[in-house]
């Protein structure tokens, strides 16, 4: 059957933003879940363009698994009790467990968002290499939500930590510590630190100068340096701002 409009559309009209994203399906997945993952995905990402200034995108794809096909692809240790989304080295491909719906309603949109926050920025640095050197800016950056300070700060009073740690220190040391058996990553204290302090300073520089810093990680040795170079401001500068902030809240 061949279907006729009579008005063509304006050339140039946006599109939906779900030709950004590819689903497919893995396992036993109803139509519901589908349409509400689908849902979830493309509110997050329309977001997540308007706040990066990303026009046009790379479109990526998102297997959608149910929980038994989700754990015989991917195991863990202790299989990863907490552990519902992966992404894939190049980023261009997320795989969610549809039972994080079931498991831990309140957190869905959150991780969604990070996951979905490591494509768009990528893209939007248009740099790979240098999208990877920070471990701090890579991660910190892909916030999940607007509770990571309420989160924090609820850890620092019921002395699950001592005092702020630094977080260029993720950086120094390579490494976010948590476990994905006890509690979901949104809520694990190395992650929330690193959220929180970058929330911090995308407020403070702009996600412009954000993209020029990572960027500058291509030519200087470390964070501090690329951060000085762009801004001529120290990075602990800012790291004190940030932890004044926190503090007044405790
Ligand atoms: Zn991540």
């Amino acid at each position: 059957m061949t279907m006729e409009i009579d008005t063509p559309p304006d050339s140039g009209e946006i599109l939906s933003p779900s030709n950004d994203i590819i689903f497919e399906c893995r396992g036993d997945i109803s139509p519901e879940t589908l349409e509400s993952t689908e849902a979830v995905f493309r509110d997050v990402l329309e977001e997540l363009k308007e706040e990066w200034a990303l026009e046009t995108m790379e479109p990526f794809a998102v297997e959608v698994f149910d929980n038994s096909s989700y754990r015989d692809n991917f195991s863990g240790p202790g299989q990863w009790k907490y552990n519902f989304l992966l992404k894939s080295p190049d980023l261009t491909k997320l795989y969610i467990n549809t039972d994080i719906f079931q498991t831990i309603p309140e957190d869905v949109r959150g991780q969604i968002k990070h996951e979905t926050a490591h494509i768009v920025i990528n893209q939007a640095v248009g740099d790979d290499k240098a999208y990877k050197k920070s471990l701090l800016l890579k991660e910190g950056l892909a916030v999940p939500d607007e509770g990571v300070n309420t989160r924090l700060v609820k850890k620092i009073k019921q002395g699950e930590i001592q005092g702020l740690p630094n977080p260029i220190d993720c950086d120094n040391y390579k490494k976010i510590d948590g476990d994905t058996n006890k509690e979901p990553f949104t809520q694990q204290t190395d992650y929330l630190v690193i959220f929180s302090f970058c929330d911090f300073l995308i407020k403070h520089v702009g996600h412009e100068r954000i993209k020029k810093i990572i960027l500058a990680l291509n030519e200087h040795e470390d964070l501090v340096t690329a951060y000085k170079a762009v801004t001529s401001e120290d990075l602990q500068t800012v790291v004190t701002k940030w932890q004044d902030e926190i503090s007044e809240q405790l």
